[in-house]
């Protein structure tokens, strides 16, 4: 294919070249073991250090509040194992109903063995109602975890209220920020959040890498038990490549961050506007005003969600279909369902979802193809738009 324009960022990211080329050598030359007493390790070590500052600087943490972990989903698992374990007197769990399935598939998983989970709705704009976190929260809750963006509509939470108010009833909050850390500032300094998850392939460093954040004092529990690694948090021999890559990434993302609040955003919104201005019967699905700056997900009524996709494959575009771990199956996305987004509209739903690396250029070109990509399945359609 000659021309790819990737608007999937949220599924995943390109690896930045200058993270593949800080993490070369620690595949060939630089292949010793961290934890070695000879100076081979060491030095490996000494770069393992520094990787984790640069990760903690990212969110504003101290490093000995980082722990590396083989991706977001595991950060997701080991969060609410170690508030589980570490209260096991216990036995409920606050989420929303619009969580990524590393959090909401886990708790049901919990709800199996016999835990209480409160599943929080969400308004039709897909914000949550804090009056009912409130209510819900009793002595009895180990553990509320309500993620900070929304992978699907960019939908940003008030995690840092949130926090607030978890803390003041004595529980623990994680959040799954997986989709927020590089694209909005977060800084551990000034919020209450005790435990937070995020990614590497999200934030242009490779996937199989991912942080969990344990702020200073949060008892804790392993998920993965074996060596002293990690300070006795996560037993398994480091990853050192990936996460000497994950601190470059993480380097990078401290830079690029007003530029993703202004060019990706710039282009985010030219994207959104002129759409809304060429093509009829659509609906900007999440509230537009908290929303990350790179994401649109928009519905399209009266067409499937796959049969754009696939025509916008024609041309080269990347783009989904609700969360690229359950696209492949028809059922409409359980967040835009949880929105109660309109029938017509719900399985029409696309997400485009840019990074620093999206040119201008590439979204004239997406404006220029998908206008007619549009009115070609609506004229095939049974249900034809009504002018
Ligand atoms: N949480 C959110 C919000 C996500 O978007 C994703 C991935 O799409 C994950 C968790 C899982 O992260 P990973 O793919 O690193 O396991």
């Amino acid at each position: 294919m000659d021309r790819v324009v990737y608007l999937d960022n949220n599924a995943t990211t390109q690896v930045a070249p200058e993270v593949v080329e800080e993490m070369l050598p620690y595949f060939s030359k630089l292949y010793g073991n961290p934890s070695s007493m000879y100076q081979f390790g060491g030095s490996v070590a000494k770069k393992l250090k520094e990787a984790r500052c640069k990760v903690a600087e990212l969110i504003g943490a101290e490093p000995e509040e980082i722990v590396f972990t083989s991706c977001g989903t595991e950060s997701d698992n080991t969060a609410i194992w170690a508030a589980l374990q570490s209260y096991p007197e216990k036995r409920h769990i606050i989420t929303t109903k619009v969580e990524h399935p590393a959090v909401l598939n886990y708790c049901k998983f919990w709800e199996n063995q016999g835990w209480q989970v409160t599943y929080l709705p969400v308004d039709e704009l897909g914000r949550l109602d804090l009056e009912l976190l409130k209510e819900k929260i009793t002595s009895a809750t180990a553990i509320v975890s309500i993620m900070t963006a929304n992978n699907e509509t960019g939908v940003i939470f008030p995690v840092e209220k949130i926090a607030e108010i978890v803390k003041s009833k004595g529980s623990i909050f994680h959040t799954d920020a997986v989709q927020a850390v590089g694209k909005i500032p977060i800084d551990m300094k000034h919020n209450h959040i005790d435990l937070l998850s995020f990614s590497g392939h999200k934030l242009h460093a490779p996937k199989g890498i991912g942080v969990l954040y344990i702020r200073k004092g949060v008892k804790f529990q392993p998920l993965i038990i074996g060596g002293h690694q990690e300070q006795n948090r996560r037993g398994g021999t480091e990853n050192t490549p990936y996460i000497i890559g994950l601190g470059k990434a993480a380097e990078l993302a401290k830079n690029y961050l007003s530029e993703e609040n202004t060019r990706v955003k710039f282009l985010r919104d030219k994207l959104e506007q002129g759409i809304i201005e060429r093509i009829p019967h659509i609906k900007i699905n999440g509230d537009r005003e908290a929303r990350l700056p790179n994401t649109l997900n928009i519905s399209f009524a009266y067409v499937e969600g796959e049969a754009i996709l696939l025509l916008l494959d024609r041309e080269g575009i990347c783009a989904s279909s609700g969360s690229a771990c359950t696209s492949g199956s028809l059922e409409p996305s359980h967040v835009l369902r949880s929105m109660g987004i309109n029938y017509n509209y719900i399985h029409g739903s696309i997400r485009f979802s840019l990074s620093r690396y999206t040119k201008e250029e590439e979204i004239d070109y997406v404006l220029d193809r998908l206008p007619v990509i549009i009115n070609h399945l609506r004229n095939l359609s049974p249900y034809k738009a009504q002018e």
